[in-house]
Formats: structure tokens, C-alpha cells, sequence
């Protein structure tokens, strides 16, 4: 068994605590089945009318909370109702609402402000109002998407960067538990309820990883956590990663049957899809994001985009894991956005980040935190021109710079991009800055017959030729970088003959085609002709 690891950080409440961790990042993410009506969430579509619902909701749940609570957090809770019943907060909003920015985001970039100004505070006592604010500004988008803030289970240690007063004022006490934090502060209110509540409480551990339920030791006197099984501290500079692509013959063992080795990766739609990896699997080819992030309040919401990810890649483990931002517009809807004047048909995936670059930043934020949990790969949608990719990679970069500021614990993914539009596919040599390439077959037979995307199925065996020459051409001009497949063309074992001749060893399909395409290839050959026997 794996000795304690002891870790030293401040004690902010004394006494000591042991219980089995409860993990504040740890994703509680939905399955399609279980996820709000995102719809008809209040605030999704609505204007200041759904911000000002959405702030009264989060008044009368802190009014709630208030009821029977001690002097000192009624203190704490009353600082809160009276920052939301500040106008100027309500009116900085709707300055930015008139600059074309929807009621969420609007709400985050004015609250993200406040933060950041609290967090770069000279005195203690101001940056750790910070959490403060923070908490408000998810008990709100919470209001606006439907999805109140979770509690966790009694006489559980809290393990996490931080604690928002209001989580820990919602929870029950009496049955024990503890604090552990990663960042955190003796000054901030949750340390203060600590103490007057007796719960024992250390800060500034730096970042320790454990799994949910493991037990741990919180030692609130000598201001020391004690990870009892398989814990470990996770060095701040996480070092840089290599392209997922690079290493993924590793786990490889399925060869042709002339033993050229292919990889097979999973497609996935909803992160609940990761739960029954088959470990003969390489990884996730594609992650469709939009699937997971439905309306325009999660794609505002950084800490429920984490948790999704994150869980994808805890359960990937040493996988790799190529997520896709959001591919948004045309036929996939974003509740909320669509009533915006400025979306056309034409604007779609990475067109449409950039457009709204206010989305494509709180993804890439959740994106960078989430590649500390694996190895994981980001992939553009419908990228047209390379100059797309390098103005997201500057967001990228920024948002970066952004939670290094905070000390948030991140990594630079690997940015590669999917080719599923002909003029891509025609010119993959000049995209010098994509790390890697992946085919999306069903976009680029729609795009190159002319087809609407609801009729390509009737046309896709005729399209298939022309699909499977474009590829063939575009694969030698991907320059050894990385390639891939995940379109649906690759879950089809009649189409493997064309793919494999076009160079394609790596095939990303939905979990259903694995076992199809799988044994199909052990029939074929790299050059895509018939086994001898077969
Ligand atoms: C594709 O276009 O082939 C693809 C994989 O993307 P999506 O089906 O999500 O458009
Ligand atoms: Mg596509």
C-alpha cells in the first residue's frame, strides 16, 4: 500500500478532520437525459429582464440561507445581497449587453473584471473577497442556466482551489468533514465561518491530486493534510506535452494484415460515452463539444465546461483525448444565440468563435485547465484559411497569460484542425501552425456535391469517389504531421480500401463501428487491396 504523503500548508481553522475527499472539481457531468432544458432555462435568450429574475432568485436564495445562520455568516451573507443589490454591478452589465454582448457573458466579463481587480489586490484582505464575488457570480449564471450550486456529501474533507462561502454555508456541518485547499486564505470569510463553525480547515497546500472518496487527514493545528492512499503533489509548471498524435502507436497493436500498425479512436457525443472505454481502444478521436455545452449559459459557464472535460480525460487516463471546440451555427444551434442579428448561415464553427470570441475564450480557459488531467488535443471546427488557426492559438495564448495571472494550474494543448471543407483540404500545406489534421467526411461530401446536409446520406456513395480523391491529395500535403480520420466515412468497412490507399492509418469512429472496422482492417492490406485468402 502507498505510504501517506503529509503536505504542509496554513492552518486557517483548527482541529482535525479525516474523511473520504470530496473533489470541488471533480465533474458531476450530466448525460443528455439528465441535462436542464437548457431552452427553457430562464435568461438563456432573455435580455436584462432574465439578468435582473436571475439576480432576485440568487437574493431570496441567499435570504434563505441567512435564516437560522449564525451572526458571522449573516455578516457574509448580507456582503453578498448587498453587492447584488448594486446597481452599478447591474448597470456595468448592461453597458456591455449594449455592445452586442448576450445577458450571460456580459454578466461573467463584468463580474471577471471585479474579480481580477480583487485579485490583484496589495492586501490579503481584499484578494480574498475575490472568492466572494466569484461565488456570486456562479449562484447567478446558475439563476440564469437553471442549475443551482451542488452540495456534497456530509462529513466529507472539501478538497479545491477554493471554497465560495455559500457552499460552505449550505452544507451540514454536524457530521464532521474538513477543508483541504490547494490556494485559499486564512483572511478569506470561508476561513472565518471555519472557525466560528469549528470545522477544521488548511490553506495553500499548492495543487494535490487524489481520487474522489480516498481518504484524507486535514490537520487544522499543525496546518497539514494528509493524503492517506495514492495522493500526489502536482508540480505548479506542468511540463509541455506532445501532440497526442505523436505517441499514440504506443498503444496500437492492431496491424493490417501485411502489419502496418492502425489505430482505432472512439467518436463521442456525450462525455457519458467515456464511462465504457474498451481498452483496446487508442483514444477519443473527436469530442463534439456543442453536445455537451447546449446553450449559451454553459457556454458562458468556465467551471461546468471544466468538470465535462476533465472528467472525459480522468477516464481516458493515459489516452489521448482530442476535444473539439464548439462547432456552432448552421445546423447545430446554440440555445440563446440564435436570435442574435449577426448570425448567418455562413457562420459556423471557428468562424463563428471568432466572431464571438467571448465563447471561444471561456472554452479555451476550461480547454487549458482540463489538459493538466491528461493528454489532450483541441481541434478547430470547419477551419478554412490557416489564418483562423493562428488568431485562435492567440487566444489561446492569452487566456493562458490570463490564468497564470490567477496561478490556475494549466497546459497548452496541441491545436490541430479538422479538414472538412474543400478549399482546407486542397491547401493543408500552408497550414503551418495546425499540430495535426483529422478528415471530417460528413462536411466535406456535403460541401463538394453540393449537398445539403440532411440529403448527403442519399448522396454519399456518389460523392465517395471525389471524398476519397481530395483525401489522397490532401494526406501528402500534411507534411508528417499527425492524421486522422472521423467523419462518418471511417465507421464504414466498404469505404477502408479507399482510405487506407489514401494513406490513412489512424480512424476515428463511433464505439458502435469499432468491432466492424476492426475486423475489416485485419483483412486488408495497407495499400488498401484484399488479403491473400480473404
Ligand atoms: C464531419 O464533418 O465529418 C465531422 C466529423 O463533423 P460533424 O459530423 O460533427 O460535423
Ligand atoms: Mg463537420
Amino acid at each position: 500500500m502507498a505510504e501517506p504523503l503529509k503536505l504542509k500548508g496554513k492552518s486557517a481553522s483548527p482541529g482535525i478532520a479525516s474523511g473520504p475527499a470530496f473533489l470541488a472539481e471533480e465533474p458531476k457531468a450530466p448525460s443528455a437525459a439528465e441535462r436542464p432544458d437548457a431552452a427553457t432555462a430562464p435568461g438563456t435568450v432573455g435580455g436584462f429582464g432574465a439578468l435582473e429574475k436571475a439576480i432576485d432568485i440568487s437574493i431570496n436564495e441567499l435570504e434563505r440561507l441567512a435564516e437560522g445562520a449564525d451572526a458571522e455568516s449573516r455578516d457574509i451573507i448580507d456582503f453578498q445581497i448587498e453587492v447584488l443589490r448594486d446597481p452599478t454591478i447591474a448597470e456595468a452589465t448592461g453597458a456591455r449587453m449594449e455592445g452586442d454582448q448576450n445577458v450571460v457573458f456580459a454578466w461573467v466579463a463584468t463580474l471577471d473584471a471585479y474579480i481580477g481587480e480583487l485579485e490583484a489586490a496589495d492586501e490579503e484582505q481584499m484578494r480574498a473577497r475575490a472568492v466572494d464575488i466569484l461565488d456570486i457570480k456562479n449562484r447567478v449564471l446558475g439563476a440564469l442556466a437553471g442549475t443551482p450550486i451542488a452540495d456534497f456529501p456530509p462529513g466529507s474533507v472539501f478538497v479545491g482551489k477554493d471554497m465560495e462561502p455559500s457552499r460552505f454555508l449550505a452544507h451540514d456541518w454536524s457530521k464532521g468533514g474538513g477543508i483541504a485547499l490547494f490556494a485559499g486564505s486564512t483572511a478569506g470569510h470561508v476561513a472565518l465561518l471555519a472557525r466560528a463553525k469549528s470545522v477544521p480547515m488548511v490553506v495553500g497546500t499548492g495543487r494535490f491530486s487524489v481520487a474522489e472518496g480516498d481518504p484524507v487527514s486535514v490537520d487544522g493545528d499543525a496546518g497539514t493534510v494528509v493524503l492517506q492512499t495514492g495522493g500526489m503533489l502536482i508540480p505548479p509548471l506542468a511540463p509541455p506535452q506532445a501532440p497526442a498524435g505523436d505517441t499514440q502507436t504506443e498503444s496500437g497493436e492492431l496491424r493490417t494484415a501485411d502489419g502496418v500498425p492502425i489505430l482505432i479512436s472512439i467518436n463521442i457525443n456525450d462525455p457519458a460515452e467515456i464511462d465504457t472505454l474498451d481498452p483496446a481502444t487508442a483514444g477519443v478521436g473527436l469530442m463534439r463539444s456543442e453536445f455537451s455545452v447546449t446553450s449559451l449559459a454553459d457556454a458562458a459557464n468556465e467551471e461546468r465546461q471544466l468538470a465535462i472535460y476533465r472528467h472525459v480525460m480522468e477516464q481516458a487516463g493515459e489516452k489521448p483525448v482530442t476535444i473539439r471546440m464548439l462547432d456552432i451555427g448552421g445546423d447545430k444551434p446554440l440555445a440563446g444565440l440564435e436570435d442574435l442579428p449577426t448570425l448567418d448561415s455562413g457562420l459556423r464553427g471557428i468562424r463563428l468563435l471568432l466572431a464571438r470570441p467571448e465563447i471561444a475564450r471561456v472554452q479555451a480557459r476550461a480547454l487549458l485547465r482540463a489538459a493538466v488531467f491528461g493528454r489532450l488535443s483541441v481541434m478547430l471546427p470547419m477551419v478554412t484559411f490557416p489564418d483562423e488557426i493562428d488568431r485562435m492559438r492567440e487566444i489561446f495564448r492569452e487566456e493562458a497569460e490570463k490564468l497564470g495571472r490567477r496561478s490556475l494550474l494549466h497546459r497548452m494543448p496541441p491545436i490541430g484542425m479538422m479538414v472538412e471543407v474543400p478549399a482546407a483540404a486542397l491547401m493543408l500545406d500552408t497550414f503551418g501552425s495546425a499540430a495535426f489534421f483529422s478528415f471530417g467526411t460528413n462536411d466535406l461530401a456535403q460541401y463538394l456535391a453540393a449537398s445539403a446536409r440532411d440529403d448527403i446520406d442519399a448522396d454519399a456513395g456518389k460523392a465517395a469517389p471525389a471524398v476519397l480523391r481530395l483525401i489522397a491529395q490532401a494526406v501528402k500535403l500534411t507534411s508528417g504531421k499527425p492524421v486522422s480520420i472521423c467523419g462518418d466515412m471511417a465507421g464504414n468497412p466498404s469505404y477502408l480500401p479507399g482510405l487506407l490507399a489514401a494513406g490513412l492509418r489512424h480512424f476515428s469512429v463511433a464505439p458502435a463501428r469499432r468491432p466492424a472496422i476492426r475486423s475489416a482492417i485485419i483483412g486488408l492490406n495497407a495499400d488498401g487491396t484484399r488479403a491473400a485468402g480473404e
